[in-house]
């Protein structure tokens, strides 16, 4: 028998048991490695165990086509110096309380979410709308760990829509470096000042390494990064409009969605995108 190892990239845990359900679900339980926590009441690190919370379940990244669960019972600690021995439960790094994802996961679902229609990722993830719609709130966050980070490479901006009707947005920025997708924050709302702002917070050794910013057809956040990283930036209109073009052809698409100005600068895009297919045929 071949045995396969995969990194769970999930830190401070120790694999106890891993089985597949009636589902064909994996289920993995596990048991944290780390001793004590920081108490909620007076901030000091206390090891006292008291008890193990009831067990938790949270959906983590797909493993060969299967769903993935980690099972974990969250381990709570007394304090012992503040009145009443006031107790808190211990958390890991790679999980949030009250979600019922990973961290990892839910990052995932949000790059999914990045140029799909809400309903393709629900099919794909086999998740609800409102467990979708649930994700996106929770990752709202404009700090970005910049030391982590080497190179942008490309800057994608991106809106995801929170409601049918199109009325409420957030607004994600990417940066694709390295063959990955790391995921820089999350604004509110789709607003170019809030957009600006972000961009405009980049770090100058970062903004020396972008090479293009991809964003969809709203004007605000090409606008918002002309103003952000300077007007020669270079813009390239993403891919998901550019092939949904060749699926339903330019004619159709302007008629639901584009303004005439958004047209012309779409034709122009075009054309750059045959070329780009020309020379790869
Ligand atoms: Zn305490």
């Amino acid at each position: 028998m071949t045995k396969i190892e995969i990194p769970l990239d999930t830190p401070d845990i120790e694999i106890e048991n891993v089985e597949i359900n009636k589902k064909g679900d994996i289920i993995i339980t596990a048991k944290s490695t780390v001793k004590g926590t920081r108490c909620h009441k007076c901030g000091g690190q206390i090891t006292k165990l008291h008890c193990h919370d009831r067990e938790i379940t949270l959906r983590h990244l797909s493993i060969l086509g299967r769903q993935v669960y980690i099972r974990i019972c969250p381990a709570r600690y007394q304090c012992t110096h503040y009145s009443g021995n006031p107790t808190t439960t211990q958390k890991l790094q790679w999980y949030e309380p009250r979600s019922p994802h990973t961290i990892a996961y839910e990052e995932h679902v949000l790059r999914e979410l990045v140029g799909s229609m809400v309903s393709d990722v629900c099919i794909k993830e086999d998740l609800g709308y409102e467990a979708v719609m649930g994700i996106v709130p929770r990752h709202i966050k404009t700090e970005v760990e910049w030391c982590k980070i080497e190179r942008l490479d490309v800057i994608g901006i991106d809106e995801i829509s929170l409601k049918k009707g199109h009325k409420d947005f957030v607004t994600v920025v990417t940066a694709r470096t390295g063959g990955r997708i790391i995921i820089l924050a999350v604004l509110n709302g789709r607003k170019k000042s809030t957009v600006k702002a972000f961009l405009g917070s980049f770090p100058k050794r970062l903004k020396k390494t972008i090479l293009a910013v991809c964003s969809d057809l709203y004007e605000g956040y090409i606008n918002a990064a002309k103003e952000a990283f300077g007007a020669n930036v270079i813009i390239v209109v993403d891919r998901f409009h550019i092939a949904k073009l060749y699926r339903n052809g330019l004619d159709e698409l302007r008629k639901e969605e584009l303004s005439k100005e958004e047209y012309k600068k779409l034709k122009g895009a075009m054309w750059i995108l045959r070329k780009e297919i020309e020379g790869l045929t």
